[in-house]
């Protein structure tokens, strides 16, 4: 780790206050253009006691706009100080967890993983428009069965198809000879340019694809491609569950990433991470943003910066060591869990850098589902799977009696 610290209380308080200082005072500068406020004073006071030993809500009351991306051209300089704790973030995210260069790439605070993914595909549907003059209907995405249904969004906003590729329905991989088709197919009928969702952590699985399945293949086929990362759910556990893997920037084949931060890292919502390599944003800068100092090329406009602080902070609480002992205690509490079911003969999937259990419905009744807030894959009675994901609110003392009910049941079912 190069530039992940972990840092005391204190510590934290002066490096938010220091930040918060360089940015616009409304009582003392005059600034009769910005149409940004601090938040209104009647409801939000801020001389408020508790406000005092409070760094993120003092920033909450201060309201930052994060308008623009920071890492890359000038910004506004009226939140510059916090705008530094953007960027910071940003850099150790790329440079630590998933492995760039120093400096190589850009990155923001999206409101979450849908605009990350979608910022994403935006980027590349525009890089194919522009440097292969591609038209809409040459450009398709490929991403498995089991991506995040913001692909589908996507795909209908950016008005490119997305081709769905099969699983195996055991091991949730991707199957290669099925996506040997689909992609011969697909240059038949005329596509010609790849984007590519490859996910870290599937949201009903927290399965993970093979990137090498889908360069290998579309290699083969000599088709030019971008590719995306989802590791909105996984993004905060499996780099650092499983730090030798090939879904980072030490692979070529990787353009961008998501990251929720409200997921795993537990940051208030409207906290998704995007990320990606130097020279590619520029495909969404939007050139009529005139009067915003520096570049609008991000989907949000105005944001909040507190949700970068937000973010700096539960980083900086845990630092390195605290935050892998923290996901090594879900890990252990999985494995667990994972152990009675084997014992209990109950089938289920898990990957097994992963805090997610994903039973086969056959095995659970939906009184115990409901009773204990399994997530279903449907919600009509189309139910295959239910999952749990270890987080942690997500304690044994609340997995035992789960575990107990569900063996209690299984005994009464088989007679
Ligand atoms: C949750 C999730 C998303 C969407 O994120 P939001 O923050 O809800 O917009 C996208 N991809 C994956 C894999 C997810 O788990």
């Amino acid at each position: 780790m190069k530039l992940w610290k972990k840092r005391s209380e204190q510590e934290i308080e002066q490096y938010i206050d220091e930040a918060l200082s360089q940015n616009i005072d409304y009582k003392n500068r005059i600034s009769l253009g910005v149409p940004a406020s601090k938040l209104d004073n009647l409801v939000f006071n801020d001389q408020a006691g508790f406000l005092k030993e409070a760094p993120f809500l003092r920033s909450i009351v201060q309201n930052p706009n994060h308008i623009g991306c920071h890492t890359l051209s000038e910004s506004e300089m009226f939140f510059k100080g916090t705008q530094n704790i953007e960027r910071e973030v940003m850099e150790l995210l790329a440079v630590d967890v998933f492995q760039a260069a120093a400096g190589q790439t850009d990155g923001y605070v999206a409101t979450g993983g849908t605009e990350a993914n979608l910022q994403a595909i935006w980027m590349y549907r525009n890089y194919f428009i522009q440097e292969c003059q591609a038209t809409h209907k040459e450009i398709v995405i490929l991403a498995s069965e089991d991506t995040h249904y913001s692909v589908v969004k996507g795909a209908n906003l950016m008005y490119i198809d997305y081709i769905k590729v099969p699983v195996d329905d055991e091991t949730r991989a991707i199957l290669e000879p099925e996506l040997d088709t689909i992609i011969a197919t697909a240059k038949n009928n005329g596509k010609k340019y790849f984007i590519v969702l490859n996910n870290v952590g599937t949201t009903m699985f927290g399965s993970v694809d093979n990137p090498d399945v889908f360069v290998r293949l579309l290699n083969k086929h000599n088709l030019p491609f971008k590719m995306h990362l989802d590791a909105a759910f996984g993004g905060f556990i499996y780099p650092i569950s499983q730090p030798e893997n090939n879904t980072n920037f030490s692979n070529e084949h990787v353009s961008s990433i998501t990251l929720d931060a409200h997921k795993m890292l537990q940051a208030p919502y409207g906290t998704g991470i995007f990320l990606a390599r130097k020279g590619l944003m520029q495909y969404v800068f939007t050139k009529e943003a005139s009067y915003v100092h520096g570049m609008d090329i991000t989907l949000s406009g105005s944001r909040s910066g507190a949700n970068a602080i937000a973010i700096w902070m539960i980083l900086s609480a845990y630092g390195p060591y605290g935050w892998y002992e923290k996901i090594n205690t879900l890990l252990y509490r999985t494995s667990w869990v994972c152990k009675q079911l084997n014992e209990m003969g109950v089938r289920y999937f898990r990957h097994p850098s992963m805090n997610i259990i994903t039973i086969r419905a056959a095995h659970i009744p939906k009184s115990l589902a409901g009773t204990y807030g399994l997530v279903p894959d449907a919600h009509d009675d189309s139910v295959r799977w239910y999952k749990i994901v270890v987080m942690d609110h997500v304690e044994v003392e609340q997995l035992q009696p789960f575990l107990e009910d569900l063996h209690k049941h299984l005994q009464l079912s088989q007679g």
